[in-house]
């Protein structure tokens, strides 16, 4: 019994199967991540072949098979391509490390469509961005994902002795507990993160997205959180980002 739906979607990866047909992974408002086939969308005269692009956002019409748990795509109206993004390597670098991590959590596990608002808000402003804000846009992308999928560290005090950290105290995150250490409990393992990094979540993290990445840091905070981050995200997720080493080439 096929179910026909209309939801938004992002297309998180694009994959070729058999001659003409692609394998998607979307992530949608109201599905959550789910894997969708756009038959006959590698053919130059397809309805469904600029849609199916990567990062492509669009209204989509699904045909859901509950008995082979499958999704057809059978129409795609195009509300955004981020061609600024399409054209710059590195935006293309950073846009498929946010892409793997949506795809390491299974889209977080949550269907609210909060985190498909934080990607898209993240690919309009990444489309935007002139080349010096580009590396903050993938640490609030990062660390607001971290707060959605409920792993987001306490910055405020070291996890081994419970102490709140002072003003201008350096923190140490520790992967394996990922977690935030004096240097006392750190014992000399763990990436430090300066005071002013710290504080630069804490400010941001409660301010909208688009005024969060206006906001600048040292250059010794903004290289030890473009470090720390993203392996952050490689200790919750248990996993490697092969897009990672290309995003750091890119800087
Ligand atoms: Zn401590």
């Amino acid at each position: 019994m096929y179910r026909s739906i209309s939801t938004h979607a992002i297309v998180i990866r694009r994959e070729r199967s058999g001659e003409f047909h692609k394998s998607l992974a979307l992530l949608t408002t109201d599905l959550g991540l789910i894997n969708a086939t756009a038959y006959g969308a590698f053919k130059m005269n397809s309805s469904l072949r600029m849609g199916s692009e990567p990062f492509t956002w669009s209204r989509v019409m699904l045909y859901h098979n509950p008995v082979r748990k499958s999704y057809k795509v059978t129409e795609m109206e195009i509300l955004g391509s981020f061609e600024g993004l399409q054209r710059d390597l590195s935006r293309v670098a950073a846009a498929s490390l946010w892409a793997e991590v949506v795809q390491k959590s299974y889209g977080a596990g949550e269907v609210s469509g909060g985190l498909f608002r934080l990607l898209l808000d993240s690919l309009q402003l990444l489309d935007a961005a002139d080349s010096p804000r580009e590396p903050y846009v993938t640490l609030q992308f990062l660390w607001r994902f971290l707060a959605l999928a409920g792993y987001q560290p306490d910055t405020r005090q070291c996890d081994g002795c419970g102490r709140e950290f002072a003003e201008s105290e350096t923190a140490f995150y520790a992967a394996r507990s990922h977690a935030l250490l004096c240097a006392a409990c750190a014992s000399g393992t763990g990436q430090p993160l300066p005071a002013g990094a710290l504080r630069f979540l804490d400010a941001t993290s409660t301010l909208p997205i688009d005024k969060a990445v206006e906001v600048s840091l040292g250059e010794r905070s903004l290289h030890a959180l473009c470090d720390s981050l993203p392996r952050m995200l490689q200790a919750v997720l248990e996993g490697q980002f092969s897009s990672l080493p290309w995003v750091e080439a890119g800087r």
